[in-house]
């Protein structure tokens, strides 16, 4: 019975919020998206890995989907954790791999995102980030639910930092973590307006309409484009508008067989039933 539930839920999300568990799976939704003007940010699922075969094979999937992308696409990116990488075990052999991804991702002109996870990484993940910065074709994502992180981006802008800034989906302590939504949107909104400010390029990925729609009038303010990102099958509709409205769309799309701990994290923010149902029904329009 067990069994039967998992397969179903697996099928049930695998079409709704994942590509499904191959390369070649990830670059067909990636196409979907494309045929409409969005781009596709590729996720390999898995994370807090220890073993060194499993990091190995993860670091192989990103250089494996680099390898399929057409050089040049810019409506291709990939976003990957740094755990899945070896951060939990040895940050250096992290970097080793990481440099291992963006080099090649580079020689094809292919943006790198760095997925940032819970807090107890950010330290050691904005030195793997460091270690990449000065490519140029590499990113952070930085989580405005975190008091540290308007601080940790005002020193990264300075060494030529790009973000994907974020909500946070982690459980974080209260000391270190802003806990109502109030507080932390108006951290949102105070990170967009030092982005905006000081900045070049950036991403808002977010589903929450009043965070999308202020960045956009932030960036009429600034007369300055900026990137929009929501997860795939959470709202796509929206995202199709954005791109209709002219801005630079992106899905996050994530693939692998690793499908569980992603999306028990998007049970828990969708907070309630009908929201969650909402997005099974409404959200895979691609
Ligand atoms: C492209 C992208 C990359 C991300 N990368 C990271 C990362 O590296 N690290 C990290 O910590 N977090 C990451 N996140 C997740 C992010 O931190 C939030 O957990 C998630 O986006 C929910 O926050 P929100 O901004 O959408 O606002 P919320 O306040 O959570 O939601 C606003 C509204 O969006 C809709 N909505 C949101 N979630 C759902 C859902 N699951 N189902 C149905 N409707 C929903 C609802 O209408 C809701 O009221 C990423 C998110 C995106 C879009």
């Amino acid at each position: 019975m067990i069994l039967m539930l998992n397969g179903f839920m697996e099928k049930l999300l695998a079409g709704k919020w994942i590509a499904g568990p191959t390369v070649d799976d990830a670059i067909a939704r990636g196409e979907r998206f494309k045929k409409i003007g969005i781009g596709a940010i590729f996720n390999y699922l898995g994370e807090a890995l220890t073993n060194n075969n499993d990091i190995e094979e993860a670091t192989n999937v990103y250089l494996d989907i680099i390898g399929k992308i057409n050089a040049g696409d810019e409506k291709c990116q990939i976003s990957i954790k740094p755990t899945q990488i070896g951060m939990s075990l040895d940050v250096d052999a992290a970097k080793q791999n990481l440099e291992k991804i963006v080099n090649k991702a580079n020689e094809k002109n292919i943006f790198t995102w760095i997925d940032m996870e819970e807090s107890e990484f950010i330290d050691k993940t904005i030195d793997l980030y460091r270690s990449q910065i000065s490519k140029g074709n590499v990113g952070l994502c930085v989580q405005s639910y975190l008091r540290r992180t308007l601080k940790d981006v005002e020193d990264l802008s300075k060494e030529g930092g790009i973000f994907r800034l974020v909500k946070g989906a982690y459980t974080e302590d209260e000391k270190i973590a802003f806990k109502t939504k109030e507080e932390i949107n108006k951290n949102f909104e105070d990170i967009l307006i030092f982005m905006f400010q000081n900045t070049k390029n950036f991403m808002v990925a977010s589903h929450d309409e009043l965070m999308v729609e202020k960045a956009i009038k932030l960036s009429e303010e600034y007369k300055k484009e900026v990137w929009y990102a929501m997860l795939n099958g959470i709202r796509n509709q929206y995202l199709i508008d954005l791109q209709n409205r002219g801005k630079a769309a992106f899905s996050y799309i994530p693939f692998g067989k690793k499908w569980i701990q992603y999306s028990v994290r998007r049970m828990q923010e969708s907070g309630h039933m009908s929201l969650l149902m909402k997005s099974m029904i409404h959200g895979q329009k691609v």
